[in-house]
């Protein structure tokens, strides 16, 4: 429609009644309509349809004038305001805003268009987040002493029902104290998948051990036990699982390969918090696991991490290296080589905050991702990695493999397209065994994991996203595919 065209449909002269301007609010669809002065055209207010409701509540009829309302101030602006200016006028109550000419007539509208931007992921952050960091900043408390911190770890402790919680600044340095605490150290090697983001890999190069890759499972994206059988040497200390996208690893398979070899089992549940595995949280179920609460995590305190174990002796050794490995019965005398590895209260604020509102995250991670499946479903060549049987993934990413063979496109014609139309996507992570720093080898080979990171993309999937907005990102995909189609045949 043109802009003319739905101005004048939104528009209704100050002599009409209630009901036509009901009518013009229906015609418009945008939940507003104009006013103009019957004389000259000129801009005379605005009126919501909720400013109509709570008219007609308060017994105004329909037929009544419209003068019968009450109007505020409109907010209008003038044609040759810029676009940085409008922006900042937009709220949450004001979502369209009047451009008007010299003449003062409506000649254009300012669309509050909720997403110009759709990213990959954001955090959610509210009121009791403010609260939280208030009370800390209020009291003095920002350093890593401060009620938050014992408050967040109870709390994680209690959500993934492990009896230990011991927060860290991030997830790298839970990674580290899970990997020392377990005695890893040089001369050892752990199984690592290839396919994961590079702290799980480089945690364990920073106790002098050795990662070693192995490829990925088609379906779940997740380490193949298949593989990590294979990949067991008498040097070999432990086992990492990655639950890749939320999705939780095949635990049970780790397991017996672990009993039967007497390794470790650790899990990396950097991208995973809440996800269950039959059942049972993930995070518990491991010899020791780990969280991050980076800023595109699940849950966030901008930077941060939580080891999780049931062993109270490993959960008391991670305190005191977390601690500059100070003794927990002498202040100042250190018994062993520790780190400052602690959260701040400010952190913790946040988490506490946002551990609050974990079924809302959840549930709106688990609805967008069965808005992609319908979105998608009709579009050939796109494969994605399934929810193993008899879990509960959290769906951190909605991550796709974009077929070439099938659709003429890769994966980076689609993101530069996408990108084109503000829809933010990652590339899947790059395999680490071709990473600069790991690329040495030698390594078996990995086809699973190579394919799935030279084809995958992850699409926006931030909670508040709308269905809307999903719909939106996979008109563009249908697209992008397209657009190449055409090209090919022309
Ligand atoms: C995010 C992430 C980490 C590291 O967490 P930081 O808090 O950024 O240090 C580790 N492993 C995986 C799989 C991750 O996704």
């Amino acid at each position: 429609m043109e802009i003319t065209d739905l101005i004048s449909r939104l528009t209704v002269t100050s002599d009409v009644n209630v009901r036509q301007a009901l009518q013009a609010i229906e015609a418009g669809s945008l939940g507003i309509v104009l006013i103009a002065d019957p004389k000259d055209g000129r801009f005379a207010g605005l009126l919501t349809d909720g400013d109509i409701r709570r008219t007609l509540l308060s017994g105004v009829g329909l037929e009544s004038p419209l003068t019968a309302i009450d109007r505020r101030k409109a907010t209008t602006v003038r044609h040759d305001t810029t676009r940085e200016e409008i922006v900042k006028l937009f709220s949450d109550t004001i979502r369209v805003i009047p451009v008007l000419d010299v003449a003062e007539r409506v000649v254009d509208l300012a669309i509050y268009d909720r997403r110009a931007h759709l990213p990959v992921a954001q955090p959610v952050l509210g009121e009791r987040e403010l609260v939280y960091v208030t009370e800390c900043i209020l009291s003095g408390w920002i350093s890593s002493t401060g009620r938050f911190v014992g408050e967040f770890e109870k709390r994680c402790a209690e959500y993934c029902r492990v009896p230990h919680a011991i927060s860290t600044s991030n997830g790298t340095t839970a990674l580290h104290l899970a990997l020392l605490v377990l005695g890893v150290g040089p001369g050892d090697e752990v199984i690592v998948p290839t396919l994961t983001f590079i702290a799980s890999a480089n945690s364990v190069v920073y106790t002098g051990a050795k990662p070693v890759f192995v490829d990925s499972e088609a379906s779940s994206w997740n380490m193949d036990p298949a593989a990590v059988e294979r990949a067991v040497t008498p040097r070999t200390k432990a086992i990492m699982a990655v639950h890749l996208y939320g999705h939780p690893a095949n635990m049970r398979a780790l397991r017996e390969i672990c009993n039967r070899h007497r390794l470790h089992l650790i899990e990396d549940a950097a991208e995973a918090f809440g996800s269950t595995y039959h059942g049972e949280p993930v995070g518990s179920l491991s010899d020791i696991a780990t969280f991050s609460f980076f800023g595109n995590k699940i849950i966030t305190t901008g930077e941060g991490g939580m080891v999780l174990t049931a062993n109270p002796k490993l959960a008391e050794h991670c305190r005191i290296l977390r601690d500059h490995g100070m003794s927990p019965s002498r202040r100042y005398w250190h018994t062993m080589l520790g780190y400052n590895y602690r959260m701040t209260n400010l952190q913790a604020a946040v988490g506490v905050a946002q551990i609050e509102k974990i079924d809302m995250i959840i549930e709106a991670k688990r609805r967008i991702a069965e808005d992609y499946v319908a979105a998608l479903a009709d579009i050939p060549g796109l494969s994605r990695p399934h929810e193993p049987a008899g879990t509960r993934s959290v769906y951190w990413l909605n991550s796709f493999c974009v077929d070439p063979a099938v659709v003429g496109v890769d994966r980076d014609f689609v993101m530069a397209e996408l990108k084109k139309h503000g829809i933010e996507t990652r590339p899947v992570f790059p395999v680490l065994h071709q990473q600069p720093v790991y690329a040495a080898g030698p390594h078996s080979p990995m086809p699973v994991a190579e394919r799935i990171s030279a084809h995958g993309i992850s699409l926006p999937s931030d909670p508040t996203l709308t269905t809307a907005e999903i719909n939106r990102v996979a008109a563009h995909i249908r697209q992008a595919f397209q657009t190449q189609t055409l090209v090919r045949t022309s």
